[in-house]
């Protein structure tokens, strides 16, 4: 955002941080101004223009603005800074390093302080690929750098449209993101310089290359998730629960297990001090796959207190683009959005003081259309003969009072690929994770089950039957607390306690257990295995009472063996027993 000013204003009118300015000159909608207060200079975005008038939003708290503040329009729409060193950091949705301005102005972060968002004196170690004579185009490597542990290429900026031909490409050696380390010629000979650092609006998609069908599982370790409601790689989910259902939990879990490359991370807390939590306990957690920090491939967007709204929806598009252009490396990316109800109320405030005509609960008309635009950003990216990247997106949204009904939860729904629901009643019963398998679902098991087949045959389809078999167990347990247990059949008993333990010891995970808290694919495969055999087994026993006795303490067994490693000793005693006690159970 270091462009010159092109035009200028001044207040005529405000509002909240909604400013009418008169101004003289050029500007277009989205574009970005600076409004001076004293020494300070707020920024703020252009959301409205008719005659010589524009309607501002600003980013800021807006203590001091008056009539006649001065305004000066930059040209530039809000953009981010893409380049290396964007792992490990921590931006607020205008992407402002939160360390380095919180270095800057002590713990209080003062408004109207803006930082580079990358380093400009780092130097990296820049490897050539190109050579000079290539022709490129927009998102094509001219090279690449180590960050971290991944290759970050140096691409073609995707503000450049057309060809370009290279004219020089710089040694390999140490730069900053600010040398010149290639130039080149466009069609119509125009000299073109290329830097590390490139920029790029937020709120449109970047994207080279064309989009195609996800068909690889993302792997969370979480076991409700994988086997029943998964995601694949590409795809889109969104987790609605009421307050204190668990969503932020499993946000955390998502991000620390999954199995993608990047995780982006935007954060608009609900709590006060929710955010300032997880800028707190993030960066002391470990890779539990790379034994590594986690923040060395993760980049955090995180909405300070002292910023209004506004600034939540600029977090979200930051990092929607940060993942972006992750994803055209090649490498997989994970957004994950906490909350984007935060969002979608952001959206209301400024609707409501632009006086546009309500839509329901008086979120504005566009409020589906935005959210659609945000989770379409997601989805594979072909970028080679065999080289892809993705971008998986899940949101939380936080209805009030848990209501599904809800605008923001229904326009996620029409959108999202996987809907995990969660549930003040699981939540409240301590059922962890909260999710509600008989209102969730996901659109992806097929292709999940194309890749688990050879696993376990007819994945997809015995993931259905379990399904069924919830249904048909909450069905018999709703029967067995009007009629009592036996007023119910034996044979349907069965089924409920079958439901019941395929609840308790699968669905469940505990996110607090270092052995529960994560349970490889290779392990959900062995227990959901031992689950279906269960499923399938005919019980002999004579008396509701029987049968109660042997399946609570089956469950338990099989509980207790999720707490131990896999494959240990006791692990393996445990598995026998169970074993043992279903064969002398089961007919057949
Ligand atoms: P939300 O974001 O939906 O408001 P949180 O994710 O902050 O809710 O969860 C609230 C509390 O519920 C947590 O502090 C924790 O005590 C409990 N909790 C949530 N998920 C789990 C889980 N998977 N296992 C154990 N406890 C959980
Ligand atoms: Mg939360």
């Amino acid at each position: 955002m270091q462009s010159k000013k092109h035009a200028e204003g001044q207040v005529v009118q405000a509002f909240g941080n909604l400013l009418h300015v008169r101004f003289e000159g050029n500007i277009r909608q989205g574009e970005m101004a600076r409004v001076k207060v004293g020494t300070e200079s707020l920024l703020a975005e252009v959301i409205e223009i008719a005659g010589n008038e524009a309607k501002l939003q600003v980013f800021e708290d807006t203590r001091g603005i008056k009539l006649h503040t001065p305004v000066e329009f930059h040209g530039n729409l809000l953009e981010a800074e893409l380049g290396p060193g964007l792992l490990t950091s921590i931006f607020d949705g205008l992407q402002n390093p939160l360390e380095e301005v919180a270095h800057a102005t002590g713990v209080y972060l003062q408004r109207g302080v803006y930082m580079p968002p990358l380093d400009r004196k780092k130097n990296w170690d820049f490897v050539p690929t190109a050579k000079a004579g290539d022709l490129l185009k927009r998102g094509d490597s001219i090279g690449y750098v180590m960050e971290e542990r991944f290759k970050h290429h140096i691409m073609v900026p995707f503000s450049h449209f057309g060809k370009v031909k290279l004219t020089h490409v710089a040694k390999g050696g140490a730069y900053t993101i600010e040398t010149v380390i290639a130039t080149g010629e466009d069609e119509k000979g125009n000299l073109i310089e290329f830097r590390m650092l490139q920029r790029w609006p937020v709120k449109n998609a970047l994207i080279e290359g064309k989009k195609v069908r996800p068909t690889r599982m993302m792997d969370t370790g979480m076991r409700i998730l994988d086997t029943q409601f998964p995601v694949l790689k590409g795809g889109t989910f969104c987790s609605p629960g009421p307050f204190g259902a668990g969503k932020t939990v499993m946000q955390h879990h998502l991000s620390k297990y999954s199995d993608v490359d990047i995780v982006v991370i935007v954060a608009c807390g609900e709590r006060a001090g929710e955010v300032v939590e997880v800028l707190r306990t993030f960066p002391q957690l470990i890779d539990p796959h790379t034994n590594e920090s986690l923040m060395k491939r993760t980049v955090m967007i995180c909405n300070t207190s002292s910023m209004p709204v506004a600034a939540r929806e600029a977090s979200i598009y930051m990092g929607a683009a940060i993942a972006e252009y992750y994803r055209q490396m090649g490498l997989d990316v994970l957004l994950l959005a906490d909350s984007t109800s935060r969002w979608a109320q952001a959206m209301r405030e400024m609707s409501g003081r632009l006086e546009e005509i309500p839509g329901e609960e008086a979120f504005p008309a566009y409020l589906s259309s935005r959210i659609s635009a945000f989770y379409e950003r997601a989805g594979v990216v072909q970028l080679g003969e065999d080289s892809t990247g993705s971008l998986t997106i899940g949101g939380s949204v936080s209805p009030a009072g848990g209501n599904f009904e809800e605008p923001v939860t229904q326009a996620s729904l029409a959108i999202v690929g996987a809907f995990h629901g969660l549930s003040r009643a699981r939540s409240d019963a301590r059922r962890y994770p909260a999710i509600d398998p008989l209102i969730s679902w996901t659109k992806y098991l097929s292709e999940v089950g194309q890749e688990l087949n050879a696993r376990l045959p007819h994945w997809a389809e015995r993931v259905r039957q379990s399904s069924s078999l919830l249904r048909k167990g909450d069905e018999i347990g709703k029967r067995m607390e009007v009629v009592g247990e036996e007023g119910v059949a034996l044979e349907d008993m069965i089924v409920y306690l079958k439901s019941e333990l395929y609840e308790f010891c699968y669905l469940q995970q505990n996110a607090f257990d270092k052995e529960d808290t994560y349970c490889p694919l290779d392990r959900q495969v062995e227990l959901f295995r031992l689950i279906l055999k269960i499923f399938d087994g005919h019980f002999l026993f004579d008396t509701h009472d029987e049968a109660r006795g042997f399946f609570l303490n089956l469950q338990n067994e099989i509980k207790n063996m999720n707490f131990l490693p896999m494959g240990s000793q006791r692990y393996k005693e445990a598995w026998d027993d169970v074993e043992k006690k279903l064969s002398s159970r089961m007919k057949g």
